[in-house]
């Protein structure tokens, strides 16, 4: 059985609609169905979220807010009357509206999006309809309630064999409505998969999966089709996004796949996110490239640094008495290397060089900048003599100089910081060794 999740971009029109009926129908597995609010239609245009968001602003303010109010509902009716769907969006809509003059919260406003997005979808589908303010339960300072949200979707889907549930909201246990971070209908989706334990989470999106390399860098970079989730997690962190990063964790514990598709392209079997997957089935050695820049490295060298017992603890608390986190630390016998993001080491630079003298009394500290970092992922290159050593060939061919090399123990990636002006070109020069030859 699969829960389907279909984001902003899937539901943007009735045209859109139309599409994620045929996808459900084409596969009666497609028993749950997680939606979001409709999206952009195109560049320019806007998103019901941010409008209700801003319908909420202007409420707070005492401004006027009926006229983003009637956009909404015009879009919603536009849909609507295309698809043949009947909905009282007049009645819906004026109880909205009372409710933000009497000082409706944020999150109230913007889970209307789903909340009559998910009605909508329901009634075209000829579906069941389960607000997400029953069954996703958050705490009073807002903060998911995993394990009674599971038990409160699994007991009343049991009941049901098909449902659309719309994403990104839920409420506390006395009813006020409480909604994820933004993009929060993945973590949606993936309650309800994990609750009704799905053979696969899907994701319908509008990219066809994820990427080898940043396609802005690698215009033609190949799709990933099978990637763990612990690869997906290092990639993420150096920037590839296409989920909500929350939306991992309850269908990874659960071993849950999760199968990013695209709903304009609904033959194309997208990326299989897996708790474990074999190294050969990749094809290549790595499984993607992500980085990006902005880093800088703090060096801090004494001599016989390595006999001091508590010196990298006492480096560290520098950084952290500014709240300042670190990335990597690339260590040598007599330096120890804090690479950090450059932002946030920018406010407290001189305060922290102080901190560090005055904790280790180092023979030198240096501060360099414009860092970026590169991230090579891959189940595969354990299992392959000689990866670092490709790699680092690669880009030394392109005139490019390695400023910090960092491997995980793991083996799973290998991390190189350049030049930010040589960031693209390293890029470029890791896919070509790996994926081209
Ligand atoms: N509609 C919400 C947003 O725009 C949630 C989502 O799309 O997942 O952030």
């Amino acid at each position: 059985m699969i829960v389907a999740k279909f984001g902003g971009s899937s539901l943007a029109d009735a045209a859109q609609f139309k599409k994620v009926k045929t996808i459900v129908d084409m596969n009666p597995e497609r028993k749950y169905i997680v939606p979001s609010a409709p999206g952009k239609r195109g560049p320019g245009d806007d998103k019901i979220t941010d409008l209700l968001y801003a319908a909420h602003k202007a409420a707070a303010e005492q401004k006027s807010f009926r006229h983003l109010l009637e956009r909404i509902q015009a879009r919603y009716v536009e849909i609507a009357d295309e698809l043949g769907v009947e909905m009282d969006f007049a009645g819906e809509f004026a109880r909205i509206e009372a409710q933000l003059k009497a000082g409706a919260s944020p999150d109230y406003a913007a889970s209307r999006g789903e909340y009559l997005n998910g009605q909508l979808l329901a009634n075209y589908l000829g579906v069941p309809f389960v607000d997400a303010a029953r069954v996703v339960r958050f705490s009073a300072d807002g903060r998911l309630m995993e394990e009674e949200t599971n038990a409160l979707i699994a007991e009343t889907l049991s009941d049901l064999r098909r449902a659309v549930i719309p994403g990104f909201y839920g409420a506390e246990e006395d009813g006020t409505i409480r909604t994820f971070s933004r993009g929060g209908s993945d973590v949606s989706g993936a309650l309800v998969a994990r609750a009704v334990n799905a053979d696969v989470y899907e994701n319908w999106t509008d990219v066809t999966g994820f990427r080898m390399a940043d396609p802005r860098i690698v215009p033609d970079a190949q799709y990933i089709a099978t990637i763990t989730y612990r690869e997906l997690r290092e990639l993420s962190y150096m920037g590839a996004t296409v989920l909500h990063e929350e939306a991992v964790f309850p269908v990874r514990k659960a071993g849950i796949p999760t199968n990013i598709r695209n709903t304009n392209d609904p033959k194309h079997p997208g990326t299989m996110i897996r708790a474990s997957a074999g190294p050969d089935d990749a094809g290549h050695v790595i499984t993607g490239i992500a980085g990006h820049k902005g880093f800088s490295i703090v060096s801090v060298e004494k001599d016989m640094m390595n006999a001091e017992l508590g010196f990298g603890r006492r480096v560290l608390q520098a950084f952290e008495e500014y709240g300042i986190n670190f990335e990597h630390l690339p260590t040598g016998i007599d330096t120890m290397c804090v690479v950090v993001h450059e932002k946030e080491l920018a406010p407290h630079r001189e305060d922290v060089i102080r901190r560090i003298t005055e904790l280790v009394q180092p023979d030198q500290v240096t501060v360099s900048d414009h860092l970026a970092l590169i991230a090579t992922v891959g189940r595969g290159m354990v299992r392959n003599f000689g990866t670092a050593a490709r790699l680092f060939t690669a880009i030394s061919a392109q005139g490019i100089s390695i400023r910090t090399i960092d491997q995980g123990s793991s083996e799973l990636n290998i991390i190189v910081g350049v030049d930010e002006d040589d960031f693209e070109a390293a890029v470029k020069a890791i896919y070509d060794v790996f994926v081209r030859t």
